[in-house]
């Protein structure tokens, strides 16, 4: 039970197109990875704490996209003219955010992001007035962990022999996505392995 799916409540396509920073002030995902890992990674190292940053430009831009999750859409939590001023009322330490996006916007200008290395398509240099939402606890998540089994959802004993008669399927197990989520592998995982516990059962 040493395994979680954290997953992470932000609008992919705004995402993508701002930065999502700690609190600290510093970026620590590429933003246009898998939810699940962002949600891993604010959750578990970031001490559930991640706020996105966006220019206006940036957000019309998400605005203007077709999204199956609108309800991910929330209004900003702050809005400035400029970054230092948007810093500020974060209550970010001082010079933090400034940098951070002084560095981003270095290389957005040439399409690049050396540091994470979010797709070029993404990357672009945050200009002119910006706004900022409050992620802090927008993770929600599930256990990976569970019973080790073999093929056939027979359960192992810790000297990995089959236990007779001990079937297990689904979230209890340890399952195919143990090692990390990927979306659709529990209902997936669940059934496959649900079926086979009962045909082996009935044998
Ligand atoms: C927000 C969210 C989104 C998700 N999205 C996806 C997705 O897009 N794709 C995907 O594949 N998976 C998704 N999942 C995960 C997936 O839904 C679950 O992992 C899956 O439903 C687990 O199935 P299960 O049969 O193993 O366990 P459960 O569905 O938890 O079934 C266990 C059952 O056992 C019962 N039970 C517990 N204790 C006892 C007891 N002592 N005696 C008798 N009965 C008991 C419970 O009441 C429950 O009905 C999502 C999960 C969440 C929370």
């Amino acid at each position: 039970m040493d395994a979680t799916e954290v997953a992470f409540f932000g609008d992919p396509q705004m995402m993508a197109r701002g930065i999502l920073v700690n609190g600290r002030g510093q970026r620590f995902i590429a933003e246009d990875t898998y939810g699940g890992r962002i949600g891993q990674a604010s959750l578990i190292q970031q001490d559930n704490t991640a706020y996105l940053v966006m220019d206006m430009a940036a957000h019309e831009e998400a605005l203007a996209t077709e999204t199956s999750t609108p309800y991910f859409r929330q209004p900003p939590t702050w809005a400035a003219e400029t970054v230092d001023e948007l810093e500020s009322d974060m209550g970010l330490p001082a010079g933090s955010l400034a940098a951070t996006v002084q560095m981003y916007n270095r290389h957005a200008a040439t399409g690049t992001d050396p540091l994470l290395h979010k797709k070029e398509q993404w990357v672009r240099p945050l200009t002119g007035p910006v706004a900022a939402w409050d992620m802090r606890g927008f993770t929600a998540g599930f256990t990976l962990g569970g019973l080790r089994t073999d093929v056939e959802s027979r359960v192992l004993h810790v000297d990995g022999a089959p236990i007779p008669g001990l079937f297990a399927a689904g979230r209890c197990t340890s399952g195919v996505c143990a090692g990390g989520y990927a979306s659709g592998t529990s209902l997936g995982d669940g059934s496959f392995f649900g079926r086979r516990a009962g045909a082996t059962a009935a044998t």
